[in-house]
């Protein structure tokens, strides 16, 4: 990140400040009436070290007075600077966060294929936090201490310029030490963030996977993979701190340096000369003043760098581009049939295709059930339907349409979704049923459980269709997870329905449950399923059969057995097998 980048990436977090500007006007009279009346106090150790040489009544009342005055007025200060600069901040945070999230539900699958849970969850929470070190933090000191400097700059000069000159010929040096601090946060900043974003990663496959690492014996790998990343964040980190403190020292020393010259310089007889005992203290007092602001500015350079770092990631979000949706066409509520012309598709370019050239047709309502071998590209097929990725050639017409010329939520409406593995959210059971609809009434939700099978174990609930089920559904079966998924596309009520069938082997009272279940579901709709089992294969107009990308058979089960080809051969090996799985 060079200085212009830095800039441009300033001015864009700005737009984020500029609607709240009425509050960063309050902030910075705030700071304004602080470094005042800090600067004040120079001027009250004049009059007290002039006052007690010739103390009088008059003096004896003012002097509390003003020291009352003084402080009150800093209090005033430090509230209005701290409190609306706040208010900014919190603000601005929200705004970020808000615009990050709702760009991610816009993002499309390949961004998800290539970014990690962790790091994007670490991008809501850990980096925008980040950014008020740079939009607030910065310019809170920028402001409190910046004024403190300037009032205290103008006290110097005011009082001794020739002496006041002294002292500023020693910035260079501390300009120095600066920069190179700087240089140093900016790296390490990035390194910080990276590693919370490994640390989240790490932590949260391991809780959502925890079964998978306890069964395996995993914990020592995991724990050991963790370990790592946060011993990273812990080094970084340091390194940090180390740079920080040994650079403020570094800079305090030198200031104290610059001071001893200045009481050396300050005693000679003809630069004292003017000068009476209160201005000299006051003189050496608001010198030795200037560390703590000059200190703190020195830091803001390091919060900047981090804000700044943090919000290059978080533009990198906002500013990918969306999911493609160039169609304007809303077809209402379609026939549901579906045609795949000539489909070709890989998941990155210069790869392989996945799929070379697929074309099937399904009437509307008619059932295919679709088989192959695991990575022949079955479960690609069907989400191109939905356009989660879109064919690199070849067309998908839905009703003679294009589905590039649909608009996309129209497109998405026409879909109900059962995939392999079930997505529950951690809401009551009627929420996952109308996910989405929260307007959805209750009989219209006991419907689609009723058609789902499900209604007998929900009414066994002590909470019924209000009962929380927890992350994921953790609290329900496996077969209880699929029939609460398979009634909430029932609930969708939409024309086309893609069914991932579960591999894993069911209860027989769960599978006899799902199969009723679909039986009831498919009716009226086009259906793709994913089949596994032969009872959903039977059952099916039409079977295709997949191999490596290629559609290499269609027909019905017997058309298919009487063929002796691919299903044929995946037939038998089903039979043989008790598992009773063809993938
Ligand atoms: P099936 O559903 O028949 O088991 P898939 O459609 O899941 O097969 O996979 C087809 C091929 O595409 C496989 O070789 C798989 O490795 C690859 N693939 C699947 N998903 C992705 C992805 N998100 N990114 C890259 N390659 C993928």
């Amino acid at each position: 990140m060079n200085d212009t980048s830095s800039w441009t990436l300033y001015k864009r977090l700005m737009k984020y400040v500029r609607p709240h500007w009425k509050d960063f006007v309050v902030a910075a009279i705030g700071y304004g009436i602080y470094a005042a009346s800090s600067t004040a106090f120079a001027k009250v150790m004049e009059y007290l070290t002039n006052g007690i040489q010739n103390p009088d009544a008059q003096f004896r009342q003012f002097l509390p007075m003003l020291v009352v005055l003084m402080f009150a007025c800093r209090g005033v200060g430090t509230f209005l600077g701290g409190f609306f600069m706040q208010r900014v901040a919190r603000n601005v945070v929200h705004a970020l966060r808000i615009d990050v999230f709702r760009q991610m539900l816009r993002l499309p699958g390949r961004f998800y294929d290539q970014h990690s849970g962790g790091h994007l969850l670490s991008r809501v929470t850990y980096h925008v936090e980040q950014v008020t070190g740079a939009v607030t933090k910065a310019v809170t000191v920028i402001m409190q201490e910046g004024f403190y400097v300037i009032g205290l700059t103008c006290y110097l000069f005011w009082t001794n310029w020739k002496l006041t000159l002294v002292f500023i010929a020693v910035t260079p040096l501390i300009a120095g030490v600066v920069a190179y601090a700087s240089r140093r946060f900016r790296k390490l900043a990035r390194r910080i963030q990276r590693s919370v974003g490994d640390v989240t990663h790490v932590a949260s496959e391991s809780i959502t996977g925890y079964r998978v690492v306890r069964t395996h014996g995993a914990e020592e790998f995991e724990y050991e993979r963790f370990r790592r990343a946060s011993e990273y964040n812990r080094v970084q980190s340091l390194k940090e701190s180390l740079t920080k403190s040994v650079s403020a020292p570094v800079i305090q020393t030198l200031m104290a340096l610059s001071l001893a010259l200045l009481v050396w310089l300050a005693l000679a007889p003809d630069i004292m000369g003017g000068m009476n005992a209160g201005e000299f203290i006051g003189f050496i007092t608001a010198a030795s003043l200037m560390a703590k602001p000059i200190k703190s500015l020195t830091e803001i350079s390091g919060m900047i760098q981090k804000g700044l770092s943090a919000v290059q990631e978080l533009f990198a979000i906002t500013d990918h581009p969306p999911e493609p949706d160039p169609g304007h066409i809303d077809p209402g509520r379609v026939r549901g049939e579906v045609t795949f012309d000539q489909v070709r598709f890989t998941y990155n370019k210069g790869d392989s295709d996945v799929l070379h050239g697929v074309s099937l047709e399904a009437r509307a309502g008619e059932m295919v059930a679709m088989v192959g071998r695991s990575g022949s590209g079955k479960t690609t097929l069907v989400s191109l339907l939905t356009r989660f990725y879109d064919p690199t050639g070849g067309r998908i017409l839905i009703d003679g349409q294009d589905i590039m010329t649909l608009e996309l939520k129209a497109l998405r409406r026409q879909v109900a979704l059962v995939s392999q593995q079930v997505v529950l959210f951690n809401t009551t059971i009627a929420n996952n049923i109308a996910y989405g609809q929260p307007e959805a009434t209750r009989e219209d939700v006991i419907a689609a459980a009723r058609a789902a099978y499900v209604d007998e174990f929900i009414e066994r609930l002590p909470d019924g269709y209000d009962t929380l089920i927890g992350d994921n559904g953790v609290m329900l079966s496996g077969g209880q997870r699929q029939r609460l998924a398979i009634a909430r596309a029932i609930f969708k009520d939409a024309p086309i329905l893609i069914l991932d069938e579960a591999t894993s082997a069911l209860d027989t009272e769960s599978e006899r449950y799902i199969q009723k279940a679909l039986e009831d579901v498919c009716k009226g709709r086009t259906t793709f399923v994913i089949a596994h089992r032969l009872s959903t294969i039977e059952r099916a107009d039409r079977i295709v059969v997949m191999d490596n990308g290629h559609l290499v058979e269609s027909g019905s089960h017997d058309e298919l057995l009487a063929r002796e080809g691919a299903y044929a051969a995946l037939h038998r090996i089903q039979f043989s097998d008790t598992a009773g799985t063809a993938t």
